[in-house]
């Protein structure tokens, strides 16, 4: 089994991954709006990326920014946002992070991350997707794509997402920070998933621990 090289393997991920589908939280992203950042990523914790994609469209439709939101009633984003995963909890954390970012913050989603993660519903995951996502910032998402696939490599050894979050910190060069999600993301949901991950058509194999252990 040849070396891990984090290069190598991004490199790898940038090619294969430029004709795959992209993850809906990435396809919002282009548009640099963090407030729809902040909510569709929201809506695509623990959801499959095709309901969170049909969600955040009937969503988008009416409520785009945090005055129209508020227009709704809790009950009325439950049923838009429905069947995504734990969508009460979700519908009102939407509708409370939207009151809180007009009375506080001028309707404006705050940059940093000690402020993202007062807002409810925000965790660790979402607030590092903002900061890369809609403000350009380096940080790392680390999703359970990421977690996966990192210890699959054999490039951390971790036991859930803070720990990779933490360790990818100290060991990934900072010039893959803002690219790491995306590119785990694509690979994740098309090649690597989580259970059955496609190893035959993965030039990756040769340096791979996860292929090594249980395939080779
Ligand atoms: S060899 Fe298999 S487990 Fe390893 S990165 Fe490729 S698809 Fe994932």
């Amino acid at each position: 089994m040849k070396k891990f090289s984090i290069d190598k393997a991004l490199s790898y991920l940038k090619k294969i991954t430029k004709t795959l589908k992209e993850p809906i939280v990435s396809e919002v992203a282009k548009n640099k709006d963090a407030y729809q950042i902040l909510i569709s990523t929201i809506i695509s914790l623990r959801t499959k990326d095709e309901t969170t994609r049909k969600a955040w469209k009937r969503l988008k439709k009416v409520a785009d920014t945090p005055e129209k939101m508020l227009k709704l009633t809790q009950q009325e984003i439950e049923r838009l946002i429905y069947p995504a995963g734990f969508y009460r909890n979700k519908a009102r954390n939407i509708l409370k992070l939207s009151q809180i970012l007009l009375e506080r913050f001028n309707g404006i989603v705050p940059q940093d991350m000690e402020t993202l993660l007062s807002l409810p519903g925000v965790g660790r995951k979402t607030a590092n997707l903002v900061l890369t996502e809609a403000f350009n910032i380096d940080a790392i998402c680390v999703d359970t794509h990421v977690h996966r696939i990192s210890n699959r490599w054999g490039y951390v050894k971790t036991r859930n997402p803070i720990e990779t979050e933490m360790a990818l910190r100290k060991k990934l060069p900072i010039k893959h920070w803002k690219e790491y999600n995306y590119l785990l993301v694509k690979f994740g949901q098309n090649i690597c998933s989580p259970i059955h991950p496609k190893c035959d058509m993965c030039l990756l194999k040769n340096m791979c621990k996860y292929y090594k252990t249980t395939k080779a």
